[in-house]
């Protein structure tokens, strides 16, 4: 499972910048991801061939002149009991802070390691100064400079030999791992306890290594699923849950730890910026896909013609990627809910489709001759041979061409489109690459 890096400190000290100049050792793999989820709050970082997801808890404090405490303290206290290890920052340019002292007492009593991170550290005499961060009692600060970069290549290292050896959770790969996820309300709870039961008859529960078992098997109504996360689900706690960073956080671990994400809307509400900030978390893990509007016995008018309209509507703000089920359903009457995991049974199954090559050529070949790229430049560019990828996350398929520099997104978007008409890839991300045959 994945590793989480949670970078906290009071405003000002240089977080944000932290997290941009982390985050960009993965730039060229992720320029592509269409996300609505703000740059600052989550990223992936990939360094010396590991890969780790990083967060910051500044990009949730609306206004940072603003100083809440308060608000700094749960968020602090939040990143504890969510990440792996904690990035705090502090600044050498303006030394220990009342604030640095009150986030420092919450950190030294946490069993999760923390990294003192002493920023703007821009030249060698301020190393000199830092030494009077040793009184917040977290060890040795370590001396960066996030604008220039001197010193976060040494962090990451240091960072990577920070995380727990995790004894990986034995899990069948057959069988599929289902998260819920949705902003607070939504009814998540409830489409749990509807899955479940409420006897909440577990099969196996799998020992966890460094926290509860995230996944928890069961067997219901004929199917046979992980859910993600339900250790965390049951510990849920409602005030903190109403906080965006807390959601967000918490479904980040179980959207990486899932094949299928159920992402609950609701439908008295609409679609909102939090819906779509967790439907982007979802596309960047490339995770398939099965949205639920919920509390759908709400609803009075429940015509075709309003639910064509609602499915328009989501289907309009999670473009270019419109290919997944969408299903009305109540948590509440049970209605649907059996739809609900057939559907994400069948999105489990289309993420491991396998194309076999001769029959890819012979449906798409005719398609790019009748429709090819357009030429650029009086260059004519000819696509003679396709493929799939083998034993990749999601189907990922590779297109030769003359000249693969040339054929821009559209084209691509095209191809999948078409791929899409011929074979059932509804609920899961594919990925089209052009290279040069
Ligand atoms: P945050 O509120 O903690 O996220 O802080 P920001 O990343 O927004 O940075 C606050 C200010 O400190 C900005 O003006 C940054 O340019 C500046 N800053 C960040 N890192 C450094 C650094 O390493 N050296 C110097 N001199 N300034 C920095
Ligand atoms: P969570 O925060 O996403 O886990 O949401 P909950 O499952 O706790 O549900 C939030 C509220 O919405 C509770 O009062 C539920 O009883 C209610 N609720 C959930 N699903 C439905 C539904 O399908 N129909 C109706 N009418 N209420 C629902």
């Amino acid at each position: 499972m994945g590793n989480l890096v949670a970078i906290v400190g009071r405003p000002n000290v240089g977080k944000s910048t932290l997290f941009n100049r982390l985050t960009k050792t993965r730039q060229a793999i992720v320029n592509e991801e269409a996300g609505t989820t703000r740059d600052r709050q989550y990223g992936k970082v990939e360094w010396t061939g590991q890969e780790f997801s990083i967060v910051d808890t500044g990009g949730w404090v609306v206004n940072s002149d603003d100083i809440f405490e308060e608000e700094i303290r749960k968020q602090v206290m939040l990143a504890i009991e969510e990440s792996d290890v904690i990035l705090f920052v502090v600044d050498v340019q303006n030394g220990v802070t009342d604030l640095d002292e009150q986030v420092a007492s919450i950190l030294r009593r946490s069993k999760v390691p923390v990294i003192m991170v002493a920023n703007k550290t821009d030249n060698n005499e301020l190393v000199y100064s830092s030494a009077e961060f040793y009184s917040l009692g977290l060890g040795d600060p370590f001396c960066i400079s996030a604008v220039s970069g001197s010193g976060t290549g040494d962090l990451l290292d240091l960072i990577l030999t920070k995380f727990q050896k995790k004894v990986d959770e034995i899990v069948d790969e057959e069988i599929p791992r289902f998260a819920v996820v949705g902003r607070p309300n939504a009814g998540k709870s409830s489409i749990i306890n509807a899955f479940i039961g409420e006897d909440r008859n577990i099969v196996t529960e799998i020992a966890g290594t460094t926290r509860d078992s995230i996944y928890t098997r069961y067997d219901k109504f004929g199917f046979d699923f992980y859910l993600v996360d339900t250790a965390g689900i049951r510990k849920k706690n409602k005030v903190t849950e109403d906080l965006e960073f807390y959601s967000v956080m918490r479904s980040i671990r179980a959207i990486e730890n899932a094949d299928v994400c159920i992402l609950m809307l609701d439908a008295t509400r609409g679609i909102e910026g939090q819906d779509l900030n967790i439907f982007s978390l979802i596309q960047r893990n490339q995770k398939g896909l099965v949205v639920v509007v919920n509390k759908w016995d709400l609803v009075e008018d429940k015509s075709a013609k309003v639910m064509k309209e609602f499915e328009n509507a989501i289907r309009e703000r999670f473009a270019p990627f419109v290919d997944f089920p969408i299903i009305f359903a109540s948590a509440l009457t049970k209605q649907r809910i059996f739809k609900v995991l057939e559907n994400a049974k069948e999105v489990f199954h289309n993420r491991t489709t396998r194309i076999p090559t001769a029959r890819l050529n012979e449906e798409m070949l005719p398609l790019i001759e009748a429709y090819p790229p357009p030429s650029i430049k009086g260059k004519y560019i000819k696509i003679k041979y396709c493929t799939q990828l083998p034993n990749t996350r999601v189907p990922s398929f590779v297109y030769f061409a003359n000249l693969p520099q040339y054929v821009k997104e559209p084209y691509k978007r095209f191809l999948e489109n078409k791929m899409r008409e011929r074979w059932n890839l509804t609920g899961t991300p594919i990925n089209v690459y052009i290279r040069q045959k």
